[in-house]
């Protein structure tokens, strides 16, 4: 029988697994699910959780309930692409074809004194330390939420955090969200990268573009400009980079990301595919892709039915388009969606106005996908 070996059960991990599970049996394929958790969540309850919204417990699902796979848990401590293998715990485990879905590592030591005078929001252990510290936060105060680097998960999350938080806290908190880039959203170009821009300045919300941090302080953040911000809580999204241990087995070169065949996901080796976070795609306008869990699930199923076709002795022809959508939400119970053709040339992507019908479809995303990934 063959063995499809999976490693990382986030969001793509899981899409993977759900996908070849839907096209072929366990009696006629074997999945192994590698991951060091022991469950999953979707990265918007780290918001919802850290604002008070909704609690991470109700988004949490363990991973040995994922239908009919073999889930191992495990540190990944060696990738082999040539071999389609992983160490897992010292231990070997081997397959046909091997999917790395490993996402972005994160550092909050990229940066000098952030660890120490900062919360990572992008971490869910730290949602309810934030969500403590956000509680603290009254009128007169500063709340900055930082951008520490360049790429990151989720580019429109943090100015989504803004929005909900003024809402949260009201327009005596001065909200602020610091960037390296230029713009907002570079990734969907300067038009529709001003609508978000727009919603943040008229809730009087201030965006810092071009402002590359170079070292926190007790109470304040230096820029590489010389420029400095004041914060009196400082939410941090950090600085991320492909996991060290892709960088060892060859396939990422350090300081950059895997670069799998943008419609195929296959890396280099035959039958090694790499998807999600842990990856770059470029695009026609000079960016990447960007890391959404909506990409990583459709990558994963171009990859689950490219698989499929080999063991069925087929020349593959799954492709993954680039076409993909997410929800923001705006405030005030309502959000807009996000609807891009990314891998078209130009790269187009629009965002609609905001309505509730948007938060009820967000709210859906991940209920269908909790339902169709795990059992009961
Ligand atoms: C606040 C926030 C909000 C977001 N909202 C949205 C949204 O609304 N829509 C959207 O599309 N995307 C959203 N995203 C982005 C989305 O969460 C990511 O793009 C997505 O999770 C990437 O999927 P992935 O499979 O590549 O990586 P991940 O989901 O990060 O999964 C990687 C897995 O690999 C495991 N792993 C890593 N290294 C090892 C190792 N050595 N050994 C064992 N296991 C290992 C990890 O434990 C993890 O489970 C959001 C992200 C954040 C932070």
């Amino acid at each position: 029988m063959h063995r499809v070996v999976i490693a990382g059960a986030g969001f793509g991990g899981l899409a993977t697994a759900a996908a070849l599970r839907r096209a072929a049996a366990p009696s006629e394929l074997e999945i192994v699910l590698v991951d060091r958790r022991v469950d999953f969540v979707m990265g918007l309850r780290k918001t919802w959780a850290a604002l008070g919204m909704a609690s991470l417990a109700a988004g949490l699902r363990p991973l040995r309930r994922v239908r009919d796979v073999d889930f191992v848990e495990g540190g990944i401590e060696r990738v082999d692409p040539a071999g389609r293998s992983l160490t897992v715990d010292g231990r070997a485990i081997d397959g046909d074809a091997l999917v790395l879905a490993l996402g972005a590592s994160q550092d909050m030591q990229a940066v000098p004194g952030l660890a120490e005078h900062g919360l990572n929001i992008w971490d869910r252990e730290q949602s309810e330390p934030a969500r403590l510290a956000i509680d603290q936060v009254v009128g007169g105060r500063r709340l900055l939420i930082g951008i520490f680097g360049m790429p990151y998960s989720c580019p429109p999350g943090p100015f989504e955090f803004a929005l909900l938080a003024h809402d949260r806290l009201g327009p005596e908190v001065q909200v602020s969200v610091s960037s390296p880039a230029p713009i907002a959203l570079p990734v969907v170009g300067p038009i529709e990268s001003a609508k978000v821009e727009r919603m943040l300045s008229d809730r009087g919300i201030r965006f810092l573009a071009k402002r590359q941090p170079v070292a926190v302080h007790a109470g304040s953040v230096e820029f590489a400009d010389g420029s400095s911000e004041e914060f009196d809580l400082l939410l941090a999204v950090p600085v991320q980079s492909v996991p060290d241990l892709l960088v060892a087995a060859g396939l990422a070169e350090a300081g950059g990301w895997v670069m799998p065949d943008s419609r195929t996901l296959e890396t280099s080796h035959r039958d090694v595919y790499a998807i999600g976070d842990c990856t770059v795609v470029p695009l026609a306008n000079g960016l990447a892709l960007p890391k959404a869990g909506i990409f990583a699930e459709l990558q994963g199923e171009v990859v689950a039915a490219r698989i499929i076709a080999r063991t069925l002795g087929r020349e593959p022809g799954a492709e993954f388009g680039g076409e993909g959508m997410c929800y923001v939400e705006a405030g005030g119970g309502r959000a807009v969606k996000v609807n891009g053709a990314f891998l078209a040339d130009p790269v187009a992507v629009s965002i609609s106005e905001p309505t509730s019908a948007n938060l009820a479809d967000k709210v859906e995303f991940e209920r269908s996908r909790l339902a169709a990934w795990f059992a009961g």
